[in-house]
């Protein structure tokens, strides 16, 4: 099929890429020209496994190309996939006029009839309301039919996602277009549900918030595990195995964060609230998760008092490993928070110093392109994302280069056989007893 993809961020461009590695000819439009220059030369903006290698791929087989022009980008397309961004508005509200003014330049361009799959998540009525846009800015004689498909990739396994999602929801209320959509995905063998638009739509907010509600459940156990004296990683795995619950998405930490998480939940808010309810339990996840972003520096003051001057390590900046995307990471919060105590920063990230480097630029905080070189003379190391240069880094180095043998493991990820090594190391995880 002939497929155009507007939008070339996480989803778009994995999207693109991962239809035309099935055998689709696909055409990326995005209109950051910087992005697009880019991209015809093979290089990915973003950073995701496997994504540049199968980019390179299919533009040398030419099933894949971009462009910022509609016109040429929407020629022939069977099939064309809305993937721009939908940020947070005010109050909570999400952010639809990229979505909007995607929807009025496809329209202006169309020359023929065609199907529409809106893949950004959008709340309930969005769907519609694309529609009612483009139909009233397309030529009398073309038929344009609509298709939710909202996506649910995890960055950093963009691509294993794409191809292997565990389903497909389809909501429309057109069996053509549905039929024509399955037509695109039938060589992934993916589970599909078809449903109402409506449903469709909601279908992505409940799962975000849901997943975002166990992340803060599972946290406000680790934090009462503390104060009674239990390990939550044995309770968590202990809940995990009860196949009711599912071991997924109970790693206690320092709270959720991401593009879609924080967004999504306040979003779901809105539309809970824009239809007369207050849905409580949302407020709740947020409100732990807020706090639990925090819970690093809370031990750091506990354990030192004043934090002015000193020198803390922050390893991981991203909010999840494998990516590069720092959008509402809790580093963000603790990187603040320290600058406000006039503390000095040090910190490392494989792939997301760049982009952090955009938001924080303080005198008091260095960027390194190495782990120990962060470490050095520090006080106290902060783990923040669980990168596998993390894990891995060599304990023995690191304690001898820090002033201080002070490590805040806010991932929990250090290896217990090779803290119970070190001889001098103070180390505070969360949600476990003392362990060393
Ligand atoms: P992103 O910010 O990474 O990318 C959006 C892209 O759209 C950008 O490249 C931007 O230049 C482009 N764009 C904006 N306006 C445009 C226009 N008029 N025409 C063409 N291109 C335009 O966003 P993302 O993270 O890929 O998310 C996209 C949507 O998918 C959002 O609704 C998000 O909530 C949802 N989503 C994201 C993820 C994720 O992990 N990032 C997962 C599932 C769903």
């Amino acid at each position: 099929m002939n497929v155009s993809v507007i939008g070339t961020g996480y989803v778009g461009l994995s999207t693109g890429v991962c239809l035309a590695e099935i055998g689709h000819q696909v055409t990326c439009i995005d209109i950051d020209k910087s992005k697009i220059e880019k991209l015809n030369k093979g290089i990915s903006p973003i950073y995701e496994p496997g994504l540049e290698r199968f980019l390179q791929k299919n533009i040398n087989t030419k099933r894949l190309s971009f462009t910022t022009c509609y016109e040429e980008g929407l020629i022939g397309s069977d099939i064309i996939v809305m993937t721009v961004g939908t940020p947070q508005g005010p109050e909570g509200k999400p952010d639809l006029s990229y979505l909007e003014r995607a929807a009025v330049d496809i329209a202006s361009h169309l020359n023929e009839d065609t199907i529409i799959v809106i893949k950004s998540t959008v709340p309930v009525g969005t769907n519609n309301h694309i529609k009612e846009i483009i139909d009233k800015h397309i030529a009398d004689d073309i038929k344009v039919d609509i298709v939710s498909n909202p996506e649910f990739l995890r960055e950093g396994s963009a691509i294993v996602d794409t191809l292997k999602a565990d389903r497909i929801i389809l909501g429309s209320n057109k069996p053509s277009a549905i039929a024509k959509v399955k037509e695109l995905y039938s060589t992934l063998n993916i589970p599909i549900l078809e449903t109402d638009i409506s449903s469709a739509e909601m279908i992505k907010y409940a799962s975000n918030a849901f997943l975002a509600l166990k992340i803060s459940y599972i946290n406000e156990i680790a934090n009462l595990c503390e104060l009674v004296g239990a390990d939550v990683m044995d309770v968590s795995k202990g809940m995990g195995m009860d196949r009711r619950i599912g071991e997924s998405f109970l790693r206690p930490g320092i709270g959720y964060g991401g593009s879609c998480f924080p967004k999504d939940v306040l979003a779901l808010q809105h539309s809970a609230r824009d239809a007369g309810m207050t849905f409580d339990l949302l407020s709740e996840t947020m409100h732990i998760n807020n706090l639990q972003q925090l819970v690093l520096i809370e031990k750091a003051k506990n354990r030192f008092g004043e934090l002015k001057d000193m020198n803390f390590a922050v390893l991981g900046l991203a909010f999840k490993p494998g990516t590069d995307d720092i959008r509402e990471a809790p580093s963000i919060t603790i990187i603040q928070e320290l600058i406000k105590s006039e503390a000095y920063v040090a910190t490392f990230d494989p792939a997301a110093s760049n982009n952090m480097e955009q938001v924080i630029n303080h005198d008091n905080v260095n960027y390194c392109t190495s782990l120990y070189e962060a470490v050095e003379n520090a006080d106290a190391l902060f783990i923040i994302t669980e990168w596998d240069e993390i894990i891995s880094m060599d304990l023995f180095q690191v304690l001898s280069l820090m002033k201080q043998p002070v490590i805040f493991d806010g991932r929990n990820c250090l290896k217990e056989e090779q803290l119970l090594e070190c001889e001098k190391i103070e180390y505070y995880p969360i949600g476990r007893p003392n362990l060393l």
